[in-house]
Formats: structure tokens, C-alpha cells, sequence
């Protein structure tokens, strides 16, 4: 296959491919904390987060919500549909932890009555800021329907993502999605869904199985992230059955 790198990202590079509506995106074994202050070769993690988020994304296109991913191609490698980004980091929390508790003051582990959606514009040298619908406009990020669009889909993959990690035993604190319009101009979920954009707390013991582990400086991330893949895979199995 004859591809040209058409971005180096951060956790993984995006290659064109035959198709042009297609792209081949290849997983890193990269880890980066603080807008990529930190960064580390972490042996692994690549094919970890290539699996991980095509097991869910999968999932998510069974109940039928559309998103960028079209098949695993390698251990580190998948086909998604091309599209463009639109340039925000939707999050958002069930539960405080992270940026919420520092900046609300609210205890880290309180169950949040109703999901809460923040969102990020997302440029690296204004350091992602926390921005509002306003700005969005403003900025003519996304129109004021798009963005209800974004903000209803993203309470539809939340509801499939708990599903999804309460089966395994972990509780979805937290995670971040991004958007894209693909070819038609339709807005579909891109990027990715690992527990490097996802805060995952196992029910049991309540640590986490996420890159908190990595931020935080508590260890390995491999057997972590191995963790989640296999409790993913067997369940996966278990409803095959
Ligand atoms: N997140 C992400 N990429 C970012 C920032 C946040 O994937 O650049 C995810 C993060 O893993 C967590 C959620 O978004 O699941 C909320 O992160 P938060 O705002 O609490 O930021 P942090 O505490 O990581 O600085």
C-alpha cells in the first residue's frame, strides 16, 4: 500500500491509503501527560489502545452510533473514515475527579446527579482552555444545531460507554470525545476511546485503570491497559456464547 504520513499526533500518525475517504491510522507507543510536557516511550501501549478502542468502537456502531472506525488492520494499526476534526475536546463526567475537583473544589468520587459536559477548544498553544457555547460560537467552532447534535450524541455514547465498563466491573468516571464531519458533512465520533482519554475506576478496589496512573506517576500502565483489553475480550466472548 503506497501511504503518506499526513499527521504525527501525539498517540498515534495518520497515513492516507487507497481509498480516499480512508485513512489508516497507526497507535504509538507514546504516553503524554500535560498537553505533552511529559512524554515517554511506553512499549505496548500502541497495540493496547489499537485493540481497545476498536473493540468499543465496534460496539458503539452495533447500537448504532455512527463513528469513524472501520476495521482493525494490525496489532498498532486500524482503517477509519477520513474526516475533519472539528477542533473541540468534548468531556464528560459521572463522577468529580481531575480538572473538576481543582477547579470546583468538589471531592474527588462524588457521583454527579446528572452527567456534566465541559468542553475544550482544542489547540495545543493555548493549551486546550475550557470554553463555553458562546465562544464556540464565537469562534465558529460548531453551529448552534451541531452542537446540540454533538452534545445529544455524546449523552448516547455515555449511556452505551457505562454499559459497556459496567459489564467489566469499572465504573466510567470520566472521558473525553472528539468529533468530525466525514465526507457527507455528517458529524460522526472520531479519535479514540482508551483509558488514555477515559477515566475507569474498577468497582471493587475503586483504583484506577486508567492513565491517572501515568499523570500520577503510580507505576506501569501495561498491565493496566492489559487488564482492560482482557476483561473486554472475555466479556466480548461471553455474549458470543
Ligand atoms: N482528557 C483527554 N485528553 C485531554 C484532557 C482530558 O483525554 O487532553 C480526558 C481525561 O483522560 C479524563 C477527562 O478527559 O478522562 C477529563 O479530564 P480532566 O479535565 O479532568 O483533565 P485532567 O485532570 O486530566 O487534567
Amino acid at each position: 500500500m503506497e501511504t503518506t504520513l499526513i499527521y504525527e499526533g501525539k498517540a498515534k500518525n495518520v497515513y492516507s491509503s487507497d481509498e480516499p475517504n480512508v485513512l489508516r491510522l497507526e497507535y504509538l507507543d507514546q504516553a503524554t501527560a500535560l498537553n505533552g510536557k511529559k512524554k515517554d516511550v511506553v512499549k505496548g501501549k500502541g497495540e493496547l489502545n489499537n485493540q481497545i478502542t476498536s473493540l468499543i468502537f465496534s460496539e458503539l456502531s452495533k447500537q448504532s452510533i455512527s463513528n469513524h472506525w472501520i476495521k482493525i488492520l494490525s496489532k498498532n494499526e486500524q482503517l477509519v473514515k477520513k474526516v475533519k476534526i472539528i477542533p473541540l475536546e468534548v468531556v464528560l463526567r459521572n463522577v468529580a475527579a481531575g480538572s473538576f475537583t481543582r477547579r470546583l473544589g468538589v471531592k474527588e468520587g462524588t457521583i454527579l446527579e446528572h452527567p456534566i459536559i465541559e468542553f475544550y477548544y482544542k489547540d495545543d498553544l493555548l493549551d486546550d482552555p475550557f470554553i463555553n457555547d458562546e465562544h464556540i460560537a464565537y469562534l465558529s467552532l460548531a453551529s448552534k444545531d451541531e452542537l446540540a447534535y454533538i452534545k445529544s450524541e455524546t449523552l448516547k455514547i455515555n449511556n452505551a460507554l457505562i454499559k459497556i465498563f459496567d459489564d467489566i466491573d469499572v465504573t466510567l468516571v470520566d472521558f473525553k470525545l472528539e468529533f468530525g464531519k466525514d465526507a457527507n458533512g455528517a458529524i460522526i465520533l472520531s479519535d479514540e476511546v482508551t483509558p488514555d482519554t477515559c477515566r475507569l475506576w474498577d468497582k471493587s478496589t475503586r483504583t484506577s485503570l486508567d492513565k491517572d496512573i501515568y499523570r500520577k506517576d503510580l507505576g506501569n500502565i501495561i498491565p493496566i491497559y492489559q487488564e482492560i483489553l482482557s476483561r473486554l475480550k472475555n466479556k466480548g466472548e461471553d455474549k458470543d456464547v
